[in-house]
């Protein structure tokens, strides 16, 4: 009877780990960063409305799966073993493993070097996956990055494996470290969501798309990078 109805949106949750800037880092308190600006855009051009949770990044896909959130954006590698269990959207970064020892080391120039070392990695994280794959190498896991960092910066472990960008970051504020000059293992980052939400993975995928073609997305590049 003519009155307006408010069109309501649904209310995403988006799951992430603010340990891993630039893509998603605590400022102020705040949840900030290249993937949380990225995914405004994206919900924003879907009509999406979102709630970001921050958790550790081993408890992300989980969540997803028992519906606790129901999009995990942070820096996440598409890599096959996920890819079993969640949809990616088309990738939005490309990046690389890297290896992070203390300034003047130079014993490590390949991952091969990291043999006989004692390697620090982040407990799920791809370096996980790349430094386990390496034989003889005494791997000390760590639950975020901030840690391991902590722990060569005291000599407690030869190296950390991380993901480039986060290990430039933490090079950067961090005295006395350095990044080796080893090959990287490359890798893809996008955004996961259920397999049966083929809906909303369209929604993301189109709104991706949209926040490419209309320059937003380089723009948020210029921001971060
Ligand atoms: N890219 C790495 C992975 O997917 C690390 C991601 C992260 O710590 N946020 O495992």
């Amino acid at each position: 009877c003519g009155g307006k109805k408010e069109e309501e949106k649904t209310v995403i949750h988006i799951g992430t780990n603010a340990e891993f800037p630039p893509f998603e880092y605590l400022e102020d308190g705040k949840i900030t960063g290249f993937d949380m600006d990225l995914i405004k855009e994206i919900a924003k051009e879907s009509q999406l409305e979102i709630k970001i949770e921050d958790m550790s990044f081993d408890g992300l896909l989980p969540a997803l799966q028992s519906k606790k959130v129901d999009v995990v954006i942070a820096g996440m590698t598409a890599n096959e073993e996920r890819k079993k269990a969640v949809n990616f959207t088309s990738p939005y970064y490309t990046a690389s493993q890297v290896i992070v020892v203390k300034e003047g080391d130079s014993s490590i120039n390949s991952f091969d070097d990291l043999k006989g070392k004692k390697v620090g990695v982040m407990l799920g994280f791809t370096g996980d996956l790349v430094v386990s794959e390496i034989e003889g190498v005494n791997i000390e896991r760590y639950n975020a990055a901030y840690a391991g960092i902590m722990s060569l910066q005291s000599g407690k472990v030869d190296a950390v494996v991380l993901d480039s960008e986060p290990a430039k970051n933490y090079v950067e504020k961090n005295e006395g470290l350095a990044i080796a000059k080893a090959d990287a293992a490359e890798e893809e980052y996008a955004i996961a969501v259920r397999k049966e939400d083929k809906e909303l993975l369209l929604k993301l995928e189109n709104g991706l798309k949209t926040v490419k073609d209309n320059g937003t997305y380089e723009e948020l590049l210029k921001k971060y990078f």
